[in-house]
């Protein structure tokens, strides 16, 4: 998709972070938007925020990406305003910390049920209506470096929110084959750290996944001490998408957590290749 301008681009997530920072840079370039958000008030206003300030239509849609029936509600709404959509932001996630002998079950099924589980209900609604519609289109996922390796120890675990970005990376490869012959891009974004309200994720826990958690103000610090600008994000994944890239990485550092596991597995498959020939 080499140009952005007159598309609709969903964006869930859309009224905070670097889904708000891809909405600018999408709204930017003169794409139409559904901005996405577990908080109908803020979408509306984020919404009509960037519609004023670079003339695009732009509307704000509540919707748990858990839910299904949301899901398809939120997608006759973009529908019914725009008639197309051209491109969908997977980027709703979020993550709770802990080593997995700590973390509970509530904390386990939550971070699946958002970064994982909300990207197959938004793909299975709007992937349909995509192929029908015989347009190109752009499918862009929210990864992470933690689809790579993990994050600086400072950090602490986040086994879940780990597992989880692996499984988008799984997710948009298998996508990628997929579509490769239907006019449908695949792509998944990996940022490093980057300065978002990410630190306070409890904000948003239903409580069907047990007790909000007392979150570190201390988190915050970390995040936005060492944290990207989200619209710096959001340039390199418009300008990603425009280019029809596969990755699209924000922090140069990734190269490193890249090599490291590559390299570990290049070498123990070296071990592998001594056993066969002595002829196991
Ligand atoms: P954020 O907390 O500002 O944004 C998360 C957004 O997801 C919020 O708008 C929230 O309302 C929405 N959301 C949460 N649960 C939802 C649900 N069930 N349905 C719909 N929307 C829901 O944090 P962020 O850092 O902007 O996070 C956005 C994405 O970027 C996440 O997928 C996150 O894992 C990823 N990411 C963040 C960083 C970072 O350092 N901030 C780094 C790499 C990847």
């Amino acid at each position: 998709m080499q140009d952005v301008k007159g598309k609709t681009a969903v964006v869930t997530g859309g009224n905070s972070g670097i889904g708000l920072g891809i909405a600018r840079a999408l709204a930017a370039e003169g794409a139409n938007l559904v901005l996405v958000g577990m908080d109908h008030a803020k979408a509306e206003n984020a919404a009509a925020t960037l519609a004023r300030d670079y003339g695009v239509s732009a509307i704000g849609v509540r919707c748990d990406v858990t839910n299904r029936q949301q899901v398809e509600t939120m997608a006759d709404k973009a529908y019914a305003e725009f008639g197309n959509v051209d491109i969908l932001i997977n980027n709703a996630g979020l993550g709770a910390g802990g080593p997995i002998h700590e973390i509970t079950e509530g904390d386990w099924d939550w971070v699946m049920a958002v970064n994982v589980k909300g990207i197959f209900h938004c793909c299975a609604v709007f992937l349909p209506r995509m192929l029908a519609a015989g347009r190109p289109a752009h499918v862009s996922n929210m990864g992470s470096e933690q689809s790579f390796g993990l994050a600086d120890a400072s950090f602490g675990s986040m086994v879940a929110y780990t597992a989880s970005k692996h499984a988008v990376l799984g997710i948009s490869e298998s996508m990628r084959r997929d579509h490769a012959n239907d006019g449908i891009e695949v792509s998944i974004i990996c940022p490093g750290p980057v300065a978002t309200d990410i630190w306070n994720a409890e904000r948003n826990r239903p409580a069907e996944f047990g007790d909000k958690r007392e979150v570190s103000p201390e988190g915050k610090d970390v995040i936005h001490d060492m944290g990207m600008d989200p619209d710096v994000v959001g340039r390199m994944t418009v300008e990603g998408i425009k280019a029809g890239d596969f990755y699209i990485f924000t922090h140069s550092y990734i190269r490193d957590l890249v090599k490291a596991r590559h390299e570990e597995a290049l070498t123990a498959l070296e071990k592998t290749d001594a056993w066969h020939r002595l002829g196991v």
